[in-house]
C-alpha cells in the first residue's frame, strides 16, 4: 500500500509518498529560513508585516504560517507528480499533529492560540483529501516519526532500541520498547542542541541562510576545539538529561571576550578573525558532543537492564546529520555492544518521508482514523497537540528518584 505523509509542524513544508515495503516515491521539502525575524520563503523576502511584529513583538510564526499556506498545495502535488500518482492511488493520509513550533512557542510564549495554526495548514490539506478520496487518516507524532524513519533506511532494525533525537526543539533520549511504546530516558531541562548550535552561529556572524547547524559543522574544521575550554553541563547530574543554555552562556562569554563582532560576516572577517570565531565553534561542537556522549553511555546502561535484547542506538533529528556527531557517537556506542543507526541526513532533519513511513507503521497495525467528511463543518476543532510527550518517563530518570 501507498501513504502520502505531510509535515508543517515547524519551518519547513514537506510532503512525500512512501510503499508500505519502505520504497521512497518521491519526497519535497520547501524550506524557510529566518534571518533577523524575516522569513525567506524559496528566497523571496516575505512582506514584513510591521503591525504584526509591534502586536506581537515578533513575526515568526504568522510568517510561518503564511508560507505553509502559500506552498502547501504546490508542494503536496509535486510529491504526488514525482510519485507518478494521483489522489486515487493512496491507500491513507498521514499528517503530523504534533508536538511542534518550538521556534514559535519562543516567540510567542504567551499566545498559544497562534501556533495551532501552524500545523492546522498541513492537517487542513491531509484532511481535505483524505475527505474527497475517503482515505483514512493518521495524525502522526512528529518525533516518533524522526525515530521510526530509522526503521526505514536499516531494515533489520527491530524493537526494542534506543532512539537520541537532537533536533532544534528537542534533545531526547527514548527506549522504544515496541510501536507507540516508549520510555522516555532523558530530556533537555532547558534548550535542546540543535537551538545552540543555531545561536552560535548567529553570534559567529555565520550566513544565516542555511541553518546554523551546518554552518558551525563547516567552521570548525577549521579551528582547534582545545583552544578554548568550555564546562560539560551536568557533569554532577548521574542521569540522562541534557542541559544547554549553561553552555550557550559560555559560548556568549567567550566571544564577547574575544571581542568577535557578529554584525562583521565571517566572509569579510580578517584571517585572525577568522580563526578565532573557528575556535569557539570547534570547542563547542566538541563540549556539546560530549554531553550528548556521556549521556547516551548512561541510557545504554539504563536501557539494557529493562529491554537486555538491545543491539541499536539510533540518532535523528536535525544535529544527527552532523558528521562530527555521527562518529564520535559511533565509537561511544560500539564501545558498549551496540551499533549505531543513522538515517541519511536527508531524512534527520525534517521531511515528508518519515511522517508517511510513520504513518505505515500505524496503518499496518490497524491504527488509523476513518475517512473525514468531505467537508469539515463550520468551527469544527482540529486536534492538534503542542505538547504531546512521547511515551512514560522512566522512574530513574525523575527529578524525585535522584
Ligand atoms: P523539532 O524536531 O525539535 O521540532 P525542528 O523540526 O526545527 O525541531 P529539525 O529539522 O529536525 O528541527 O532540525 C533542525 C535543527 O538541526 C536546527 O537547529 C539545525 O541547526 C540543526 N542542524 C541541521 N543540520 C545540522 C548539522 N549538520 N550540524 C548541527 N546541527 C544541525
Ligand atoms: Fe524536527
Amino acid at each position: 500500500f501507498v501513504v502520502l505523509g505531510i509535515e508543517t509542524s515547524c519551518d519547513d513544508t514537506a510532503a512525500a509518498v512512501v510503499r508500505s515495503n519502505g520504497e521512497i516515491l518521491s519526497q519535497v521539502v520547501s524550506s524557510q529560513y529566518i534571518i533577523h525575524g524575516i522569513y525567506l520563503i524559496d528566497k523571496n523576502i516575505v512582506q514584513f508585516k510591521a503591525d504584526l511584529l509591534t502586536k506581537y513583538g515578533g513575526v515568526a510564526p504568522k510568517m510561518a504560517e503564511e508560507a505553509h499556506s502559500q506552498v502547501i498545495d504546490q508542494v503536496v502535488q509535486e510529491a504526488l507528480d514525482n510519485a507518478y500518482m494521483t489522489e486515487k492511488d493512496l491507500t491513507a493520509v498521514a499528517v503530523t499533529i504534533g508536538p511542534g513550533l518550538s521556534l514559535c512557542l519562543r516567540v510567542l510564549p504567551w499566545n498559544a492560540q497562534q501556533f495551532f495554526l501552524h500545523y492546522a495548514v498541513g492537517v487542513q490539506k491531509a484532511r481535505q483529501i483524505a475527505g474527497s478520496f475517503k482515505l483514512p487518516i493518521i495524525g502522526i507524532h512528529h518525533m516518533e516519526a524522526h525515530a521510526l524513519v530509522a526503521r526505514l533506511t536499516e531494515k533489520d532494525l527491530q524493537f526494542p532500541f534506543i532512539a537520541l533525537l537532537i533536533s532544534g526543539g528537542h534533545n531526547l533520549l527514548i527506549l522504544a520498547r515496541d510501536l507507540g511504546q516508549y520510555v522516555q530516558l532523558g530530556t533537555t531541562i532547558d534548550d535542546a542542541i540543535g537551538e545552540a548550535y543555531d545561536k552560535t552561529a548567529k553570534w559567529l556572524g555565520l550566513d544565516l541562510r542555511r541553518s546554523g547547524g551546518p554552518a558551525i559543522e563547516e567552521l570548525a574544521k577549521e579551528g582547534n576545539a582545545k583552544s578554548v575550554s568550555f564546562s560539560v553541563p551536568m557533569k554532577q547530574h548521574k542521569d540522562c538529561n541534557f542541559s544547554y543554555a549553561g553552555l550557550k552562556t559560555q559560548v556568549r562569554l567567550a566571544i564577547e571576550s574575544k571581542k568577535i563582532d557578529a554584525n562583521i560576516p565571517i566572509s569579510s572577517a580578517s584571517k585572525e578573525d577568522r580563526l578565532a570565531r573557528a575556535d569557539i565553534a570547534a570547542a563547542f561542537q566538541r563540549i556539546a558532543v560530549l554531553h550528548l556522549e556521556e549521556r547516551c553511555e548512561r541510557a545504554i546502561q539504563w536501557a539494557l537492564k529493562m529491554e537486555p535484547s538491545i543491539r541499536h542506538l539510533i540518532i535523528s533529528g536535525g544535529v544527527a546529520s552532523n558528521h562530527y556527531v555521527r562518529s564520535r557517537l559511533d565509537m561511544v556506542v560500539k564501545k558498549n555492544g551496540l551499533q549505531l543507526v543513522c538515517p541519511p541526513p536527508r531524512l534527520c532533519t525534517d521531511n515528508g518521508v518519515m511522517v508517511a513511513w510513520t504513518g505505515i507503521e500505524h496503518f499496518r497495525m490497524g491504527r488509523y482514523d476513518p475517512p473525514p467528511p468531505a467537508e469539515e463543518p463550520e468551527n469544527f476543532v482540529y486536534d492538534l497537540r503542542p505538547r504531546w510527550p512521547l511515551g512514560e518517563e522512566y522512574a530513574e530518570g525523575r527529578s524525585d528518584a535522584r
